[in-house]
């Protein structure tokens, strides 16, 4: 190390940039992350996220705290299940007891296992990353929006799809992937709901046809969340007249792009607890690469944002910040650790984009499922239902 570390700044406390904290502090390296979100509860941190063996727990490992995840981890989270729009069960895919390959945690647990680990104050919330103003050595200056600067010999950009860090690496922008989700849930589903809860199973179900997906997946608690997916203007519901708002006539518009389907499937739709949330997919170009900078790096979203259709995003994210910070650790100068990362980085970040790709491509075909239980039986070895 050298006598005087770098000082590094990480933008964003997603899993990225909180895993590449982590190893670098648990390794002795002085690190800051700041966040735009006022605090770590500010926002429910959304659905759960299957940790690969390969990828997000190899990260797990690396941040020590891998033993933490098990004990939050629901193995049986790893069932799979592939249905028609009639609900026949075209494939099953049930983990046997041992099996730890791609065990379930909620990203909340997942956060605060993460932040838990980190040294008090780490984490700067509230921050809002303006600007960065190369300063011609390396070094940037960061301006927040609150107008205070700071300046750091690394940033790292883990600030996700519309990082602040990334325009001054490259000129991608993320542009709409073609196909929307619009998000609903059950609470207490097993009691409240149980024949949705008994459909959708202990793990993902995704439910295909003609272009159109019903996905739910279990949470802890009994929580079902549900993506209702389908192609079209990323205005569907205003070019539909529909207020985004109006939870009665976004059912009744998402009720009509599904009509036809089995009655089991659209309590998906009929029955959630609470509201609608309209989250329109994007991606970044494939691949998405840029020429090394002196003081600058990029991880997660930020580098590669690609549809959830990979599930790998989280997985990528941290397994690109623990390397990064293993890079840091392992070499006397910081520029020849980011481009040993960054080496590594870009190939694989545009193997799994394509890899996302297909899978959008297969469960929103026009001769969907066949595609997603081609995938799925091939992933399983052939022995799907
Ligand atoms: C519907 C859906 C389902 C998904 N399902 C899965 C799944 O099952 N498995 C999986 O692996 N992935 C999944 N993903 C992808 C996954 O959510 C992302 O890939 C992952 O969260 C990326 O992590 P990250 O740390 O790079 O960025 P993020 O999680 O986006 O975190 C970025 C952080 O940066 C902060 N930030 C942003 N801008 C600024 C700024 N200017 N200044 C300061 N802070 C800033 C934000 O507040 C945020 O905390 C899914 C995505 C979606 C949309």
């Amino acid at each position: 190390m050298n006598p005087t570390p770098p000082r590094i700044a990480i933008i964003g406390a997603g899993p990225g940039g909180l895993t590449c904290a982590r190893v670098l502090q648990r390794h002795g390296v002085p690190v800051t992350v700041v966040d735009h979100e006022a605090s770590a509860d500010a926002r429910p941190q959304g659905g759960t996220l299957d940790l690969h063996r390969a990828t997000g727990q190899v990260a797990l490992l690396a941040a020590g705290l891998h033993d933490e995840f098990t004990a939050l981890a629901r193995p049986e989270g790893q069932q799979m299940r592939l249905l028609d729009h009639t609900a026949a069960v075209l494939f099953q895919h049930t983990p046997a007891d041992a099996e730890t390959d791609r065990p379930e945690i909620d990203r909340g647990q997942l956060r605060r296992l993460l932040l838990h680990s980190l040294a008090p104050g780490t984490v700067r919330w509230g921050h809002f990353l303006r600007t960065l103003h190369p300063l011609g050595d390396g070094r940037h200056r960061a301006e927040f929006d609150d107008g205070h600067t700071e300046t750091f010999d690394l940033v790292i950009g883990a600030d996700g799809a519309w990082s602040r860090v990334r325009p001054l690496l490259s000129d991608a922008t993320p542009h709409y992937s073609g196909v929307t989700f619009v998000e609903c849930g059950f609470d207490d589903a097993d009691a409240r709901h149980p024949d949705v809860a008994r459909l959708v199973g202990d793990g993902t179900m995704l439910a295909s046809f003609a272009g159109r997906a019903l996905i739910a997946q279990r949470n802890s608690h009994g929580h079902l969340r549900v993506y209702a997916a389908f192609r079209g203007s990323q205005d569907w519901a205003l070019e539909a007249g529909v207020q985004l708002t109006d939870v009665e006539a976004v059912r009744s518009a998402l009720l009509d792009r599904f009509a036809g389907w089995d009655d089991r499937l659209l309590a998906l739709l009929r029955e959630n607890d609470g509201g609608f949330v309209n989250r329109p997919l994007f991606a970044l170009p494939v691949p998405h690469t840029w020429n090394h900078t002196l003081g600058l790096t990029l991880l997660g979203d930020a580098a590669h944002l690609m549809t959830p259709f990979s599930g790998m995003g989280a997985n990528l994210a941290m397994l690109d910040g623990a390397e990064l910070a293993e890079a840091l650790v392992g070499h006397d100068d910081a520029d020849e650790a980011v481009r040993v990362y960054e080496a590594a980085l870009l190939p694989r970040s545009a193997e799994a984009a394509e890899a996302a790709a297909r899978g959008l491509a297969n469960a929103l075909a026009p001769d969907a499922p066949q595609g997603s239980l081609r995938h799925l039986r091939r992933m399983a070895g052939g022995d799907g239902a």
